[in-house]
């Protein structure tokens, strides 16, 4: 069935990124609860529409690592993208400090399995991993969004990509500055998903922005300096997992099918994680801290410096 705007109800606002909002909407039809992105784009009709089209193969993309996509259509110049609705949101909100080894290993099973699944079933390099691209819910399922389908969106996109968090390997960092095309192949979505799961780790991005004084700086050190690690205090098994990912030569990274047999994975097959717990007491955190910001903004409205 296609999805379109009349069939909605809005709900609040669920979160914005870089290229629009994302709001919480009811698909009355089916009374399924969906997330719908807008995403504005300044293109004519027949861009928006080959855009529509190429996102349609999503529904393709039925894995249980995967973010469902239900449909997607335009109004004016945004385009509208219903997804499964995540309801404990993106990761980079709910790590907090830091997750426990058993708990980021279950994350990183879930992430490799998903990426592994885009790569050999849908011929899909995801081309953005990162945490505000890991979304979970309560029940503790773990799972990837806003991967590169569509061609003339990320053309359409890639003009406003403005980060100072760059999860791109050091090839394309190269690559970008020497204008280079395609530099992209499935192992710098390997370097990118082992910076993630750093940051996850150790609750901040790996090359923190007090330590490099520009956006300039941090990406030189990506391409030139030493790749970050996992401090001592996780396992020899997970530390050597995470040196496999960020490898400089692209070469010689890890594949998604060395990571899934490596020990820290197949210690992690073995282990019980409460996913659910966890994920309960990171929603209490990320909640605490929101309603603590809130109060703050409050008293700076009250008595303003
Ligand atoms: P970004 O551009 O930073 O990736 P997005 O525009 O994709 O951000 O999403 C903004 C925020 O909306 C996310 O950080 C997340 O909290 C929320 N969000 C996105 N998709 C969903 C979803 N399917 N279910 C619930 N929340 C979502």
């Amino acid at each position: 069935f296609a999805i379109n705007m009349d069939q909605l109800q809005l709900g609040e606002e669920l979160g914005s990124g870089a290229y629009g909002t994302v709001k919480r909407v009811l698909h009355r039809p089916t009374n399924v609860a969906m997330a719908m992105k807008e995403i504005r784009l300044e293109l004519d009709n027949t861009k928006l529409n080959a855009i529509i089209m190429e996102l349609d193969i999503l529904h393709r993309a039925v894995h249980s690592s995967i973010v469902e996509f239900y449909g997607a259509f335009f109004i004016e110049s945004c385009v509208y993208y219903c997804m499964e609705y995540m309801d404990a949101g993106s990761l980079d909100k709910l790590y907090g400090v830091g997750v426990p080894e058993p708990v980021l290993g279950r994350i990183v099973y879930f992430m490799v399995k998903g990426l592994k699944f885009l790569k050999d079933e849908m011929q899909i390099i995801h081309r953005d991993v990162k945490p505000t691209n890991i979304l979970l819910n309560k029940k503790g399922d773990v799972r990837l969004c806003d991967f590169g389908v569509s061609g003339q969106l990320e053309k359409s996109l890639a003009k406003t990509n403005i980060g100072c968090q760059s999860y791109m390997a050091p090839e394309r960092i190269k690559g970008e500055s020497q204008n280079a095309l395609s530099t992209y192949t499935v192992s710098s979505d390997v370097w990118s998903l082992g910076l993630a799961t750093l940051e996850i780790a150790l609750g901040r991005y790996p090359y923190p922005p007090e330590t490099y004084s520009n956006v300039f700086a941090q990406l030189t050190a990506i391409v030139h300096g030493d790749p970050p690690e996992l401090p001592d205090s996780y396992s020899e098994a997970a530390r050597d997992w995470v040196n496999r990912t960020l490898v400089k030569r692209p070469e010689s990274r890890a594949t998604y099918a060395e990571l899934l047999s490596h020990p820290f994975l197949l210690e992690d097959a073995q282990r019980q994680v409460d996913m659910q717990g966890w994920v309960a007491r990171a929603l209490q955190w990320r909640d605490a801290k929101r309603q603590e910001r809130i109060r703050k903004q409050e008293q700076e409205h009250q008595h303003p410096v």
